[in-house]
């Protein structure tokens, strides 16, 4: 859909936020449908992605829509982020447990590559705009890291 460099609220610091069309979540009082049709956006190869990401090297967070959809088209790209020492936080409407339990490969790969996954749907009775990084209170922001190393759920401490 589109790519916002330097923000600071999709994750710690100034990153560079990616927004992939595309979401089934609909999930009542969403703060972006236009990203809802998969559709919807333009078409963009790694290497013009990379070239806006590198242009700051800031840090990336994949956002959207949800690009749990694209598992596997985004493989490249986050081995590119990567291979560039930059860390990947990566917005989702599913949990962390749905995810784990569709056993897709790619699906996998993603995530042992994602450092944080704030993971669930926006819940528009659990609003809380105090919160870090997330719209409502049933969203984790997961350390992935240490989630799949231990086997529990660990949260990204600040
Ligand atoms: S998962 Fe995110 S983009 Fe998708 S409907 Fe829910 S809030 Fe909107």
């Amino acid at each position: 859909m589109k790519i916002v460099e330097g923000t600071s609220v999709d994750g710690p610091g100034l990153r560079t936020s990616i927004y992939l069309a595309g979401c089934n979540h609909r999930c009542p009082g969403c703060h972006n449908p236009s990203t809802w049709p998969f559709d919807a956006g333009i078409e963009m190869t790694v290497e013009e992605i990379m070239e806006k990401v590198l242009y700051n090297r800031f840090n990336v967070t994949l956002t959207g829509g949800d690009p749990l959809y694209h598992a596997e088209a985004l493989l490249p790209l986050i081995d590119a982020i990567k291979a560039n020492g930059l860390n990947i936080w990566c917005y989702t409407g599913f949990t962390i447990e749905e995810l784990l339990g569709k056993e897709d490969k790619a699906i996998n790969t993603l995530l042992d590559a994602v450092d944080v996954l704030v993971d669930g749907p926006f819940i528009e009775s659990q609003r809380d705009i105090s919160l870090l990084f997330r719209g409502s209170t049933n969203q984790r922001l997961i350390d992935l890291k240490a989630t799949l190393h231990s086997g529990q759920i660990i949260l990204y401490q600040q």
